[in-house]
């Protein structure tokens, strides 16, 4: 008997070609320069002559409905419906006439949109997922984001930092928001507070127990029940127990503060990619506009774009200039947390395979 077989469902990551430009598949793989007319603005010509105009702007970062309808709205009548977003949730209007970018730009002018981001300015911050998506959040990174670049809109529309800077946040020290120049990480000071009354009807023990990177949580019998108890010399207050266990409680309005980490990279372009590394911890977690975090941000700017040379990224600078410099023009106190070069990593971090999330 003939059996008519399902088609199998593709899922996955959509064939991009579908969705690009006209003229970016018409002249792919066949580009000769770019060029950068302002602030905000890239021009690409390709080797038939084609040019193509990718028009920039700011958002809040977590966008709502109302926010996606304008954009696109504006996409549609200014740009023939070619609009993607970055890794940064930016979004980039495409046009392949030059007479399109002027009207376009008014008009996100006009929507409250910034326009710029692009070359040798403070790019949007990235941020990690947060409350929306993750489940062992210690703030709202996408507050952060948002209080910094109201602080940072200048340096976002101009062009004037020695060379690109990338801002990022995250909200607890897994730190999955990457390698910043600067970066901004939640950081607990305290072990979790454990309420042994629930961990039995909450909790998954062995989950916790596994989610633990340096193994510093093992079962345990309290008051005649089932329960954990944290090593707390081992603990590094890394938050991960919370979410397979509610009553492993990390969250504390005092103890739960911001560290400041400077000279990530990911790129390879000139030099390997680099690890960014703690210069400021201890600092309140105050929302909504965490004033005291923003002014050492800024301050790092200020002495970033007066003291380096033009086109050296901010790890680059700190390398050239050494680290007690660093703490000198920035006017940060140098401490004994600053140092850990991993060297015992090896001995100090869970490297089981059964570790999970
Ligand atoms: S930084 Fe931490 S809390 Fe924030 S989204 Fe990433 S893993 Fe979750
Ligand atoms: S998961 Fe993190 S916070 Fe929880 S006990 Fe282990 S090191 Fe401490």
């Amino acid at each position: 008997m003939a059996v008519n077989m399902r088609e199998p469902i593709e899922s996955g990551c959509p064939d991009g070609f579908q969705y690009m430009h006209p003229t970016s598949i018409k002249n792919f793989g066949q580009w000769k320069y770019h060029t950068h007319p302002r602030p905000g603005v890239l021009m690409h010509e390709a080797y038939s002559g084609d040019r193509l105009y990718t028009v920039k702007c700011g958002t809040q970062r977590i966008l709502d409905v109302f926010t996606l309808r304008t954009l696109c709205d504006i996409g549609d009548e200014y740009a023939d419906g070619h609009i993607h977003f970055t890794i940064r949730s930016l979004p980039e209007f495409l046009v392949d006439d030059e007479a399109k970018v002027e009207p376009l730009i008014k008009a996100l002018e006009d929507a409250g949109f910034i326009v710029g981001g692009t070359r040798n300015s403070v790019a949007m911050i990235s941020h990690t997922q947060g409350w929306l998506h993750c489940d062992i959040p210690g703030t709202d990174a996408s507050g952060v984001v948002k209080s910094m670049m109201d602080e940072l809109i200048d340096e976002f529309r101009e062009c004037n930092m020695p060379n690109r800077v990338h801002l990022t946040t995250s909200c607890c020290q897994i730190n999955c928001g990457g390698q910043g120049d600067i970066a901004i990480n939640v950081q607990h000071t305290k072990p979790p507070r454990i309420n042994h009354d629930l961990v039995a009807n909450v909790c998954e023990r062995p989950s916790v127990v596994a989610r633990c990177p340096v193994a510093a949580i093992r079962p345990a019998m309290v008051n005649g029940k089932n329960s954990l108890e944290v090593d707390e010399k081992k603990c590094i207050c890394c938050g991960a127990c919370f979410p397979p266990c509610p009553p492993m409680q990390i969250n504390d309005a005092e103890h739960s503060k911001l560290a400041i980490w400077v000279g990530g990279n990911h790129s390879n372009a000139r030099g390997k990619p680099t690890f960014h590394k703690l210069v400021a911890s201890g600092i309140p977690n105050n929302p909504p506009r965490w004033p005291e975090a923003n002014a050492i941000v800024k301050r790092i700017l200020k002495e970033y774009k007066e003291g380096a040379r033009d086109w050296e990224r901010i790890n680059e600078w700190v390398e050239r200039i050494g680290w007690p410099r660093f703490f000198e023009v920035t006017n940060l106190p140098f401490t004994k947390y600053h140092i850990d070069n991993w060297r015992g990593s090896r001995a100090r971090l869970n490297s089981s395979t059964h570790i999970r999330f």
